[in-house]
């Protein structure tokens, strides 16, 4: 097993725009990594640069301490696992996990005990002598990744593979993929347009825009500490809330009307002008629900209810408001960026099962300003 290390990797497919541009990622020996972004934001071009499939234009590409640049893929020892999962279909599934060793000129008892061995390991020992052609979605998942598993490889490169899934199976899979990962602990780098995905099975997650990493960190922390704009509305769902805002000392002007916020927030954004304010839909709260000291507080607003949808556990509520044409021209950009289809024209926020507000209401909402992130519009940098 092995690290991998990105030092300053160029992609350029003759000389239009970097499809990757100047990404170091360093992955550590067992560690989890998500390349995630958008449609177009490189992240498959990174994968093939790492297995060897794309030619790497400038920056050094290192497996454990070796350089490999110019190390044909099959010297590389990485084991890949694609979307249509490549699986030979007049192969029995032991054949076809049984290939790669096969390739590599392993004696008949090696093969056995191998294919045998991950075969158990992926629960497939039952269904050996079948054919691809007769097993579930799951199922060829699997042996796609016993035969990656068989090679003894460095690392583990995925490149979308639940994507050909229906939902339940995709749960079911990426449950399965983050269980096994931990089993074997081998180095994993998946590649996933899908933020649940994301979230859920990386130690860290690395996003991109358009050939740009925009942020490397754990998914807790890219959650709670969005570097910007834009990582900040491609991680939640329902996404976060981008409002315009006012700073005066500590106080913020919003739509809605003016909250307080802790000061050492506000330090950090005095003097900015017009900023964007970014608030998770669950950090607000129906005012009647809070606690009276923290509506004391000054972090309160009226505002008129449009929409109410009732969950049972937790309630919906859609609150319209107007931005100003130069913060209306961020979101749209941002909204471009991130593949979406709404402007943003609206606040969504999620109250308790139990609030009483209903459509057309004037109610009191109360938010938690600790949670308050501030950008800076030109360059979308979060200041909080
Ligand atoms: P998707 O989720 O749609 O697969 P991606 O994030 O994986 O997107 P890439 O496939 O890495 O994106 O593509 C990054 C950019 O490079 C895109 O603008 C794409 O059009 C371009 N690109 C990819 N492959 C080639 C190629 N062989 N020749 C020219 N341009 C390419």
């Amino acid at each position: 097993m092995a690290g991998i290390q990105m030092n300053n990797i160029v992609k350029k497919y003759g000389d239009g725009f970097p499809a990757v541009n100047d990404v170091s990622i360093d992955i550590a020996d067992g560690e989890f990594v998500i390349l995630v972004g958008p449609s177009g934001c490189g992240k498959s071009t990174l994968l093939r640069m790492i297995v060897g499939l794309e030619d790497i234009t400038s920056g050094d590409m290192m497996i454990g301490d070796k350089r490999v640049n110019d190390l044909a893929p099959r010297d590389r020892n990485l084991a890949m696992v694609f979307q249509n999962y490549a699986l030979y279909p007049h192969l029995s599934v032991y054949e076809n996990i049984a290939f790669p060793l096969r390739l590599a000129g392993a004696s008949d008892s090696e093969v056995d005990q191998k294919v045998r061995d991950a075969s158990k390991t992926l629960e497939l020992d039952e269904h050996l002598e079948r054919k691809p052609g007769n097993l579930s979605g799951g199922q060829r998942q699997r042996v796609a990744m016993g035969r990656a598993i068989v090679r003894d490889a460095d690392a583990f490169l995925f490149d979308e593979p639940l994507s050909n899934l229906d939902a339940k199976l995709r749960g079911q899979m990426r449950t399965e993929i983050a269980r096994l990962q931990k089993k074997l602990g081998i180095t994993t780098v998946y590649v996933t347009h899908d933020q649940t995905e994301a979230m859920t099975l990386g130690d860290r997650v690395a996003v991109l825009k358009r050939g740009v990493l925009q942020q490397l960190a754990t998914p807790r922390e890219l959650y709670e500490n969005p570097g910007n704009l834009f990582v900040a509305g491609f991680i939640g769902s329902p996404p976060m809330n981008f409002l315009p805002a006012e700073v005066d000392g500590t106080s913020v002007k919003l739509p809605f009307g003016t909250v307080q916020i802790p000061a050492e927030k506000a330090e950090k954004a005095a003097g900015k002008g017009l900023l964007i304010a970014g608030i998770r839909p669950e950090a607000f709260e129906d005012a009647a629900l809070v606690d009276a000291s923290k509506v004391a507080d000054g972090s309160t607003f009226r505002a008129k209810v449009e929409v109410v949808e009732w969950l049972g556990n937790e309630t919906y509520a859609y609150l319209p408001f107007e931005a100003p044409p130069e913060v209306q021209k961020q979101l749209a950009q941002l909204e471009k960026d991130l593949d979406g289809d709404s402007l943003r024209t609206q606040l969504v926020i999620t109250l308790d099962g139990a609030s009483r507000v209903s459509e057309g209401d004037e109610a009191e909402i109360w938010v938690d300003t600790s949670k308050l992130h501030l950008f800076d519009p030109a360059s979308g940098e979060n200041l909080t």
